[in-house]
């Protein structure tokens, strides 16, 4: 059986090893590499005959802590955390000794290692559990339902032995104790790494979605999510015969902020103006960086007439915005075009942005910092 799950946990490491050779890998690769520590432990341990005795009990045993140390190390990679020395080595160092003083007892051997292998799964547990909302699925419930387990079979052991309720090595008792520790442990390992993988996916799964939805400049709503809030909103407005209202939003002479101050300045200034945007908006509303200094507000059941309010409210908030940028105060202006409309069955999300997009051409034309209201014009729908 010893056996069966070496090779198991051998095959295991070696694809975690395998897929993350020559990458940045989470901490999967410390614990591939406590995985083939694992899968070298079980031999070491069992084949007593061939391994000599002495270097079977304490090596086995103290690669077996090794093996959970380096997962731990794995783990305080994946949380970006400086690992703490003293979880990772303790245990190996600890283990050793204690298979050093009690070589000739097999007793204190199985109360020790139970104790020290118990603390070991229970603290990656508790490290695990305080850490659960870090990643957004259920990984982190496999990873502790594998600790649980270990933490079961070890104690179980350290009680059980060290109880007195099994004594002698060949009883039946002893006989059992080993073999569910050895299936426990199976599945104890294979639930921690199941689950590390799957938060390490949960993980770079939320990041995609976090880039593929927001603009990593401004931290707002990236175009296509705003189409999306927009095309949403349109649907929420047409079954309930709301209004809906689109503001596009462009800053005025922004070229000359990259041409002045350069294009990291630029970036911070639109980074300021997404925020003052985004500080006047209502809950329901929303915000999207539409193009490069352009941006997009969604405001759902607000008339024409309430949309020009907020349109000025934003256009003064932009004007009275101090920018710093390198010890100087910069303000800048922008220009925006606004389109309410009672949402029927002709409009289209499209002839409201044309609207509103042509509005904001107008207020660039009658010369900036201004609004002007767009013409829903049905005829091109
Ligand atoms: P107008 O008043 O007519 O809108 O003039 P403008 O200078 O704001 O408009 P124009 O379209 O000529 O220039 C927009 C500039 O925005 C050009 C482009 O280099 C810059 N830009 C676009 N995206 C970014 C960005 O992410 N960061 C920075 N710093 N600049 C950007
Ligand atoms: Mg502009
Ligand atoms: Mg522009």
């Amino acid at each position: 059986m010893a056996m069966m799950i070496s090779v198991a946990a051998l095959t295991m490491s070696g694809a975690m090893l395998w897929l993350t050779h020559g990458l940045g890998s989470e901490g999967l690769k410390q614990w591939g590499w406590g995985l083939f520590t694992y899968a070298v432990a079980l031999p070491v341990l069992t084949l007593r005959p061939m391994v000599p005795e002495p270097l079977s009990i304490v090596a086995g045993n103290t690669l077996l802590a090794g093996a959970v140390s380096l997962m731990l190390w794995g783990y305080y990679r994946f949380l970006k955390l400086p690992a703490n020395r003293w979880l990772i080595i303790g245990p190996v160092l600890l283990t050793t000794l204690c298979m050093l003083v009690f070589i000739d007892q097999l007793a204190a051997r199985v109360i020790a290692n139970g104790l020290i292998s118990g603390t070991q799964a229970l603290l990656m547990g508790v490290i695990v559990y305080r850490h659960r909302q870090l990643t957004p699925g259920r990984g982190y419930q496999l990873l502790l339902a594998g600790c649980c387990i270990g933490v079961t079979i070890f104690y179980g052991r350290f009680i059980t032995v060290g109880s007195g309720a099994v004594t002698h090595i060949d009883s039946l008792g002893a006989h059992l104790l080993q073999t569910l520790s050895f299936v426990g442990s199976l599945a104890s390992v294979m639930l921690d790494s199941l689950g590390f993988i799957g938060m390490i996916k949960e993980r770079a799964d939320e990041r995609n979605r976090r880039l593929a939805m927001f603009d990593e400049l401004t931290g707002i709503a990236n175009r296509r999510a705003i189409l999306d809030e927009f095309g949403k909103r349109f649907s929420e407005a047409l079954r309930h015969r709301l209004s809906l209202c689109v503001l596009m939003i462009d800053v005025d002479h922004f070229k000359q902020v990259n041409d002045n101050y350069g294009h990291q300045a630029g970036d911070r200034v639109l980074k300021a103006i997404a925020e003052a945007i985004g500080t006047r908006l209502r809950t329901q509303d929303s915000v999207g960086r539409y193009g490069g200094e352009e941006f997009m507000v969604v405001l759902p059941n607000t008339s024409h007439s309430c949309g020009m309010l907020v349109a000025e409210k934003l256009r003064c908030s932009i004007r009275s915005t101090p920018i710093d940028i390198d010890g100087r105060t910069l303000t800048l202006s922008a220009s925006i075009g606004v389109l309410g409309s009672p949402i029927t069955a002709g409009s289209t999300v499209d002839a409201m942005i044309r609207a509103s997009d042509a509005a904001l051409y107008r207020a660039k034309s009658l010369g900036r910092d201004r609004v002007e209201q767009g013409v829903l014009d049905m005829s091109q729908t």
